[in-house]
């Protein structure tokens, strides 16, 4: 159901005049206060100036200096978040949103905290991040791809990682008892160790006889010769990882998938249930609950009941090695709803999005933001590059000059290496910031790009996204989707979605409508 304090706190409408009392908060990392023009201070000046402008009254200004965003080295966002009601404010005001949310988890529930508050964020660089409908949309869609890509690997790793994936190949690095092979001419894949292989399967033996504990099991790796690199026995923990890692029996999970693997298991599946018995009777360790998320989990629920669908793996067959996997209501004794395969939802969810168009207008603004935000972006770089080259440019004089000094002798030799090698590192340091310029222009290209092939299709843009991006397409578009009886029954878009069917801006086909209660009916 659609939480209409939600919607009527989300101030869709921008006042006509902005008074009242806001704070600001800035934040600067280690790294980031050797840059040029991203002090704190400064930031802190931007902002004030902002306030200024907006007729604002400053309530407070809370400033973090720390190495990373993580939420324990924000003590001073902390205390904002606590203080932001009592203290009444109705803004706050940030440099750059990247100041105030490292990921998206963050991000829609920082968020999420200031819409229930009725307190709008504004941040000083990115005027295309208002309160306006688009507004929204962009910096909601904005924060999750970013996160999406700010992830570890480069998209274009993903997809070759991805591929492997699909062909049913370890995407990784081969674990312990296995290792890569690959004859010429040949994919490289993993096989088992002839050496560790055979030690890893005696392990897995060993543990399900219950005998032994992971102190023994570590010294008998130990004595085997499998220890840490510095000849240590390897930590309790990583016993246990091994031991609870279905891929020894073919089993495979990575990023957020999971599926049978091509690879030689070491050990069979019934070894695997029996050691993961074992772990869960052992009470000298902590069990790591490591639940698979589903696609759709949290998203669709029983329109029966009301309560969550959850997905769980059915053998269908003794071999245990083809399995299917079924969403089923998690109340599931006392409601009568239908299982469902898990991709045959997948695939009806796919298919609803074809449902959903943004209005031309609309697609027209945003194409007009992200044109307008890469222009600004792209001064921005200039301006850095500018700042840089002349930095650059003064060290090399420097260095020059130490150089002759050596030549005239009136530098010793000692002193002339020391501040030679300085200059060297101040020079690299320089080099390094103008690479990771152009890497963040592109970056943010390929963000925008993303944005944008999102609102002209939405339906395309869902089906070719990579699993954990369609999980953010799904949270940005849906609130719930309740199923009965293995078809889509009704669906309730997220608040924002709300506000833009509500506004004509978000076009729904085939007759799906909103009724009074913005539920939507169903259009097969
Ligand atoms: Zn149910």
């Amino acid at each position: 159901m659609l939480d209409l304090e939600v919607l009527n706190n989300m101030n869709i409408y921008p006042p006509s005049l902005d008074t009242g009392r806001c704070f600001i908060y800035c934040r600067v990392s280690t790294e980031e206060q050797a840059k040029n023009g991203y002090s704190i201070e400064a930031q802190r000046d931007t902002c004030t100036k902002k306030a200024a402008e907006l007729n604002k009254t400053i309530i407070d200004i809370y400033m973090d200096k720390g190495a990373t965003a993580t939420v324990s080295n924000r003590p001073q966002f902390l205390r904002m978040i606590d203080e932001m009601t009592e203290k009444n404010i109705d803004t706050i005001i940030v440099y750059n949103t990247d100041r105030f949310a490292r990921n998206t988890y963050d991000h829609i529930i920082i968020k999420d905290r200031l819409l229930k508050a009725g307190i709008k964020l504004i941040s000083v660089v990115q005027p295309m991040l208002d309160e306006s409908p688009e507004g929204n949309l962009l910096d909601t869609f904005l924060a999750g791809i970013n996160a999406f890509y700010s992830q570890d690997l480069s998209r274009k790793t993903k997809k070759g990682l991805q591929r492997k994936w699909d062909e049913g190949y370890w995407p990784g690095y081969p674990l312990l008892g296995y290792k890569t092979y690959q004859p010429d001419g040949h994919k490289k894949t993993i096989i088992p160790d002839p050496i560790n292989g055979p030690i890893i399967k005696e392990l897995f033996r060993l543990y399900a006889t219950n005998d032994y504990s992971i102190v023994s099991l570590g010294k008998f790796l130990h004595e085997k010769g499998i220890r840490t690199s510095n000849n240590k026995t390897l930590a309790h923990n990583t016993i246990h990882n091994i031991l609870t890692n279905p891929f020894y029996y073919g089993f495979m999970r990575w990023n957020g998938q999971e599926k049978m693997g091509n690879h030689d298991p070491l050990i069979d599946k019934k070894t695997y249930d029996i050691c993961q018995l074992v772990a869960s009777r052992h009470r000298n360790f902590v069990i790591l609950k490591r639940k698979y998320d589903f696609l759709l989990r949290g998203v669709v629920i029983c329109a029966q009941c009301g309560q969550r669908y959850v997905a769980e793996w059915h053998n269908i067959n003794s071999s245990k090695r083809d399995r299917i996997a079924y969403y089923h209501c998690s109340k599931r004794i006392r409601c009568k709803s239908k299982y469902i395969e898990t991709t045959i939802l997948e695939k009806k969810i796919a298919d609803y999005f074809k449902n959903i168009k943004f209005s031309k207008s609309f697609t027209d603004i945003i194409t007009k933001k992200v044109d307008h935000y890469l222009k600004s972006k792209d001064k921005e770089v200039a301006d850095q590059r500018k700042l840089l080259l002349n930095r650059r440019n003064g060290i090399l004089a420097n260095r020059a000059t130490l150089e002759k000094r050596l030549m005239d002798e009136t530098v010793d030799r000692d002193t002339f290496r020391r501040l030679h090698d300085e200059l060297q590192t101040d020079i690299n340091a320089v080099d390094k910031q103008l690479t990771s310029l152009d890497s963040s222009r592109n970056f943010d290209f390929n963000l925008l790009e993303e944005v944008l092939a999102l609102t002209r299709d939405i339906p395309k843009a869902y089906a070719i996204a990579h699993p954990l991006l369609k999980r953010k397409y799904l949270h940005f578009f849906f609130q719930s989707i309740a199923v009965n009886n293995q078809n889509i029954e009704t669906a309730t878009f997220s608040p924002l979605i709300q506000e833009l069917i509500s506004q004509k801006e978000v076009i729904l086909w085939n007759g799906l409508l909103p009724r009074e209660d913005s539920n939507l009916q169903p259009c097969d």
